[in-house]
């Protein structure tokens, strides 16, 4: 076993709100891993959007204080009773969990799985969420086939990046929205064909354009995760028989919604959640085993925004709610 200190830093908050609420702390006891579980020595702490959700209460905190971070990489530090064989200390690992940010986690082996030698820590981090979260909505959301449309929103973001890259992989023709020029060059570098404002004080506007851009028919699926404001015209947006995947609030919750709205075109309408496709180790590794090749065969490159060291959560978090980032925020303790 690795020899461990007794105390290490960490960022909790002992209740909900803003960025205020962010308490970085030097001072909190290692955990000790449970049955099932191993402690990672983390080296890199991905930074997702859901980390906001739980920090604001759009999300229930399970308990306070309570340190936030769904996913990190690093080595094994220490190794709980009943885990695989492969997880020993001082492998490399990455992980999706809760408590990531901190130098040392409990993760449950099922969401913990080696690097592969030809992935950097850094990347393997910067990836995982996000990237499965692409993959598991162009196989299992809406399987994606050779030449259709499909609307991204937030394309510049973390896992907007990843999706316009994938969707180009597998051949599907990528309409991308997001705030700024900039932001919407990068995406278009990364695999979009038709690159869109999203027209705030006109969205009929918007909807035109992807009536356009798609010769009337509307797209065969949209993956949408600006959620509130931009839910009614990204329906409008969706072809007969289409998909509606709504996956995520960054300007807040979709309004309740009539059902009834869906037969006009037979649409179907998701709400799917990442750990609800991954809820055993078999099927993380069946899906990073696609992710780690997308990347081998540079299929899909992670672009890092920047890599914070944890003392600066609070600037790190400013930035992603601000909409100033573009690709994967890194935190480094
Ligand atoms: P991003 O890097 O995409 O950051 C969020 C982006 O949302 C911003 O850059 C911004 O891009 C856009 N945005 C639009 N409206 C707002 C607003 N009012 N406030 C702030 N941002 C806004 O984050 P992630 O890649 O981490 O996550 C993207 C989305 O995917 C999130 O909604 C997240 O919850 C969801 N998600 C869902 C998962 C699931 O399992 N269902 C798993 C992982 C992520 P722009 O300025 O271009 O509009």
């Amino acid at each position: 076993m690795v020899s461990l200190p007794k105390t290490m830093k960490a960022v909790w908050i002992e209740e909900t709100g803003g960025t205020d609420v962010l308490q970085y702390k030097t001072d909190i006891p290692v955990p000790e891993p449970k049955e099932g579980e191993v402690l990672v020595k983390n080296e890199f702490i991905g930074i997702n959007y859901i980390d906001t959700y739980f920090r604001s209460g759009i999300y229930p905190v399970p308990k306070f204080p309570y340190i936030l971070g769904r996913e990190g990489s690093g080595t094994i530090a220490a190794v709980g009773p009943n885990v695989p064989s492969d997880l020993t200390p001082n492998k490399r690992v990455v992980y999706m969990g809760q408590h990531a940010y901190a130098e040392y986690t409990p993760v449950t082996a099922n969401y913990t799985i080696p690097i592969p030698d030809e992935i950097s820590t850094k990347d393997a981090a910067a990836a995982i969420l996000q990237a499965l979260t692409a993959i598991t909505l162009i196989r299992e959301a809406h399987p994606v086939k050779k030449g259709e449309w499909v609307l991204v929103t937030a394309a510049a973001g973390g896992v907007g990046l990843l999706l316009c890259q994938l969707l180009k992989a597998v051949g599907a023709r990528t309409i991308a929205t997001a705030s700024t020029p900039e932001k919407r060059e990068l995406a278009k570098q990364n695999g979009a064909e038709v690159l869109l404002a999203y027209h705030e004080e006109d969205r009929d506007k918007f909807v035109e354009e992807v009536l356009q851009a798609t010769g009337g028919e509307g797209v065969a699926a949209v993956f949408d995760s600006v959620g509130k404001v931009t839910f009614d015209a990204c329906l409008k947006c969706v072809k007969r028989k289409g998909s509606m995947v709504s996956f995520g609030n960054a300007s807040g919750a979709v309004e309740p919604f009539s059902i009834a709205r869906l037969s006009q075109k037979n649409a179907k309408l998701l709400r799917p959640a990442l750990i609800a496709y991954i809820t055993t180790r078999d099927e993380l590794q069946m899906y990073a085993t696609e992710l780690w090749d997308f990347i081998d065969k540079k299929k899909l490159n992670v672009r890092i925004h920047e890599v914070y060291p944890l003392k600066d959560v609070v600037r790190a978090t400013q930035d992603i709610e601000g909409r100033k980032t573009t690709g994967k925020l890194l935190l480094q303790p």
